[in-house]
Formats: structure tokens, C-alpha cells, sequence
């Protein structure tokens, strides 16, 4: 996603000085997931609506949930910008978001801070999603949003917290590894898991076919191929959507 800050994607606003972009690929993916809250979740929990209804609902839903992503690239680009660490660009594209830094970070604790505040934040929004529900109706809009939310957001971070570079939790390695082992070996072990990551999504994806839909990408960053997998069901209440937010330099 070399070219996510230019030609086809919009730049849509500017945050704390980074300017924000709409990659054209993340309207299939929002609309997929606006789809399948339409046509799965809400009709499972609110069977006497109308399907305008749901797609609304649907809709700012899906809405809400990007929001949620661009928060967890912001929350990896507030951190970058204290250590000194300039943000070219936010992109919102179908596997998620991902920031772009102008340079790596300067060592292991840098990488530690930046990559930790990503999940973080998702985790507090589905804390803050929870907390909304329970103040919200029971079984009415607002509590099913905010549920779904709260979900959604957690799986954001576990997914992001797996130990694959260059996703949140590889960096995690990296940084862990890079005082002891110098930061290009600290790099090559984290890569090397990104890559049996990346193998083990694919694996997973070809052996639960059939999938209705099934996109899998591989973007190059930081030089590790790596493969981001989105998986809607459907007519279901299990929305299995994976979101891949991560940062190339
Ligand atoms: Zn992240």
C-alpha cells in the first residue's frame, strides 16, 4: 500500500497535523461490514425492523467501528510524534488503517511505547463501548451497537497483539528483542513470525472454504511481506472480520 496516500485514496481530514486519507478499497470492506450487520446481526437481535432500518443501523455502525480503527493508528502516531517521530499519512484501506513514519524508531523502547498504543487504545474504547452498553437499554439499538463495538474493538487489539511483524504485537518483539540482539536480527526473528503468521492466515482461510467472501492481501512493510486476511460471513451473527493496522516506514 505504497501508494495509499496518493492517486486513489482522498484525503478526508486532518488530525493533529497528520492528514487522513480514504483508501478507495476500505468502501468494499465498509460496506461489507455495514452488510453483514444488516443482514446478520441486527435482524438476529431486532427481528421486527425494516431492512431500511437495519441498513441505517448497519451502516453507522460500520461508520463507528473505522472510526475506532483510525483511533488505534492515531494512538501509534501521538506516541511517534512525541519521540520526535513525523507521521506522513493515516490511510484508511479495506484491511484497516495503517500510519506511515517517516523513519523507524531510534531503539527498543521507542518501538515498545509505539506499538503498545495502538491496542491499548482499542482496548479502551471496547471498555468504553462496554461501559455505554450497560448505561444503554437492554436489548435495544444503542446496547446491540455498543456491544458489537466493544467486540469488535477487543478483537482489533488480540489480532494486532499477535506476535507477527510488522503488526502491533511483532513490533512488540522487535522492541522486546532489540536491546539483546541488535535491531536487525530483533527484526529478521520478528519478520520470520510475521511470515508463519501470515502462512498459518492462509492456511486457515483455504481450509474454511466455503467463505462467501474471502479477500486476502499481502502489502510489503518494512520488507516483510505480509498477509492481512478479511473474512465476512454473512446472514449470521458471527462477523469474522480481520483487521490489520499497522505502520511502514
Ligand atoms: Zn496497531
Amino acid at each position: 500500500m505504497r501508494n495509499a496516500g496518493s492517486h486513489a485514496a482522498v484525503k478526508v481530514a486532518r488530525v493533529f497535523g497528520i492528514p487522513v486519507f480514504v483508501h478507495a478499497s476500505w468502501l468494499v470492506i465498509f460496506f461489507l461490514v455495514a452488510w453483514t450487520l444488516a443482514t446478520g446481526y441486527f435482524p438476529e437481535r431486532h427481528p421486527d425492523l425494516s431492512r431500511t432500518a437495519y441498513w441505517a443501523r448497519g451502516l453507522v455502525t460500520s461508520l463507528l467501528f473505522f472510526v475506532s480503527i483510525l483511533l488505534h493508528e492515531l494512538g501509534h502516531s501521538i506516541v511517534a510524534l512525541r519521540s520526535g517521530i513525523a507521521i506522513r499519512s493515516i490511510t484508511l484501506f479495506i484491511f484497516g488503517g495503517v500510519a506511515r513514519l517517516e523513519k523507524d524508531p531510534p531503539d527498543g523502547r521507542t518501538e515498545l511505547r509505539m506499538a503498545a498504543a495502538g491496542p491499548a487504545v482499542s482496548l479502551v474504547l471496547a471498555g468504553l463501548f462496554l461501559g455505554a452498553g450497560m448505561l444503554a437499554r437492554p436489548g435495544g439499538t444503542v446496547w446491540a451497537v455498543a456491544h458489537y463495538l466493544a467486540l469488535i474493538n477487543v478483537v482489533v487489539a488480540v489480532f494486532n497483539l499477535v506476535p507477527a511483524f510488522p503488526l502491533d504485537g511483532g513490533r512488540l518483539l522487535r522492541g522486546a528483542l532489540w536491546k539483546s540482539m541488535g535491531k536487525a536480527r530483533a527484526t529478521r526473528v520478528a519478520a520470520r513470525a510475521g511470515t508463519l503468521f501470515a502462512y498459518f492466515l492462509m492456511a486457515s482461510g483455504v481450509l474454511s472454504v466455503p467463505k462467501p467472501i474471502s479477500v486476502y492481501g499481502c502489502f510489503p512493510a518494512s520488507g516483510a511481506p505480509t498477509l492481512a486476511s478479511v473474512l465476512v460471513e454473512p446472514g449470521t451473527c458471527r462477523l469474522n472480520v480481520v483487521c490489520c493496522a499497522v505502520y511502514e516506514t
